[in-house]
């Protein structure tokens, strides 16, 4: 999937780097420590008294009696009635992610286990999601907090041989581009995607000279992606596997923690660099891995954690149609559709599911979840939930899909949906045949589709030296399959017949 931005590309020097990743150039993962937060130190408002360090110490040698009970479970034997999730939700010792479940799911495990399921779910959720805490495990909490954490050693004890706080990403390296927008590259630990590379982007957005930056965070749903849109770099490797729920998540809450830790560096300790927007526009195709994208973004937008908000939240698609329904039916973010072809036989070449699933079916089933005379404020609870209009992406591919008809032919396809138009300059990569439309080209698809009443944004690219941007996500070594086509341009393609 596709990067969105509105950012202009004076952005670069807004966004706050530790020296030493300035030094670093490309490669700045040297200069984070993954497991480990700056120290108490460094927080003032956080910083252990000597009273409550001693604390700290004595409680990790201290098991009170009451809780020998629940150390024991220790022992391997998981509490009868322990309520069990799908083989995906667990890492390859056989613990619970925990964070693959969403809020009411952890109460009903915690209680399932022998806790007040309530309470102790928002405290392991408060300390995973909220307040600058995102601990990875409880002797995080520990070092966060000493002993006041609330976490027993008897509780601590027992939780390790049954769940894991970890989510099951693994920081290899950053790459930094010119632009400011940055690359985080995971290994993923465990699940169907185990031993895969995923890529997280954070895209620095500046409305003015000066400004605190905010980030718009491009995350990975799959490694790799199935569906072999022919422009798209990603789409050359094929489908190594579906990142989790909790993976998902882990993205958001290490871009976090990275925001924080620089921010903290820079002596700013109140107000993070918020993540303003978050696109699910990275690696894959979202709608083709529903069960771990739905959940991940009810924990995203928990009030008590992360508390991102649904209209900020765009969840992209190449066009699934079943999937479009479903998730128009269970969740409120915001959907994008790439379209990137405004006739079937240009998008069946560049865009394969379009076969499967053709133009005149994706654009019926557009006009009936946004239709364009749809009530605002329904009245009827029961009325779908998700957002009023969908954004349809269309990447501008030189003399494939760029003419003013194909302009044309694309107001006449979104005349009766609800819809924001985003035309995206193409990303090259190397042995990429496809070139992107020139400035005149686009600025000329944008103004045809300006004056027949549409909104219609050009989204820039950003961070493309260092494969950070739309369509160039992916490990080159990794391809899959062989290297696409160049197709025909449309004009020559309609006009061949009548030459024959
Ligand atoms: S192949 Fe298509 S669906 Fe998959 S990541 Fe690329 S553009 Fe998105």
């Amino acid at each position: 999937m596709w990067a969105a931005t509105t950012a202009p590309r004076a952005a670069s020097s807004a966004v706050r780097r530790t020296s030493s990743q300035q030094s670093s150039g490309t490669n700045a993962a040297a200069a984070w420590r993954p497991s480990r937060r700056p120290s108490a130190a460094a927080r003032p408002t956080r910083a252990l008294g000597p009273a409550a360090a001693a604390a700290a110490a004595a409680a990790t040698d201290v098991a009170p009696a009451r809780h020998q009970q629940h150390a024991q479970t220790q022992a391997g034997e998981r509490p009868q009635g322990e309520l069990r999730f799908p083989d995906s939700y667990y890492d390859s010792e056989g613990r619970l992610v925990v964070k693959n479940l969403t809020l009411p799911q952890l109460e009903a495990w915690c209680a399932s286990i022998g806790e007040d399921g309530p309470k102790r779910a928002l405290q392991l959720w408060r300390f995973m999601y909220y307040d600058c805490k995102w601990i990875r495990s409880l002797e995080d909490a520990a070092v966060e907090r000493g002993a006041q954490n609330g976490f027993s050693p008897a509780f601590r004890a027992k939780f390790a041989g049954l769940a894991t706080l970890d989510g099951g990403l693994l920081l290899q390296s950053i790459h930094s581009a010119a632009d400011g927008t940055r690359k985080m590259v995971f290994k993923v630990a465990h699940g169907p995607a185990a031993g895969g590379q995923v890529e997280t982007v954070l895209i620095p957005i500046t409305r003015e000279a000066g400004a605190k930056a905010r980030i718009t965070l491009c995350v990975s749903s799959q490694v790799g992606c199935d569906m072999g849109c022919q422009f798209c770099y990603t789409g050359r490797m094929g489908l190594m596997g579906n990142l989790t729920a909790g993976q998902i998540v882990e993205q958001v809450v290490a871009a976090r923690r990275l925001l924080w830790e620089e921010d903290v560096a820079a002596g700013v300790t109140k107000h993070i660099t918020p993540i303003t927007n978050l696109v699910y526009m990275g690696m894959g195709e979202p709608l083709h891995n529903l069960p771990a994208v739905l959940p991940s973004i009810e924990t995203l937008c928990q009030p008590l954690g992360l508390h991102v908000s649904y209209n900020k939240i765009t969840v992209s698609t190449v066009g699934l149609v079943p999937e479009m329904r479903q998730f128009a039916a269970e969740s409120r973010a915001v959907m994008a559709v790439s379209l990137h072809a405004t006739t079937d036989e240009v998008r069946d070449r560049i865009v394969p599911v379009n076969k499967r699933w053709p133009l005149a079916e994706l654009i019926g089933t557009m006009e009936e979840l946004f239709p364009k005379d749809k009530e605002l404020f329904p009245k009827d609870k029961a009325a779908p939930r998700h957002g009023h209009h969908v954004l349809v992406a269309y990447t501008m591919l030189r003399d494939v899909n760029d003419s003013d008809e194909d302009a044309r032919r694309l107001l006449d396809l979104v005349k009766n949906i609800r819809c924001k138009v985003n035309l995206i300059v193409y990303n090259e990569y190397p042995g990429t045949p496809f070139r992107p439309s020139t400035p005149e080209r686009v600025q000329a698809f944008r103004s045809v589709l300006i004056q027949g009443g549409h909104v219609a944004t050009v989204r820039d690219s950003r961070g493309d030296d260092q494969m950070a941007a739309c369509g160039q996500l992916g490990d080159p070594g990794l391809s899959a399959r062989p290297r696409p086509a160049r197709p025909e341009a449309a004009a020559a393609a309609t006009a061949a017949p009548a030459a024959a």
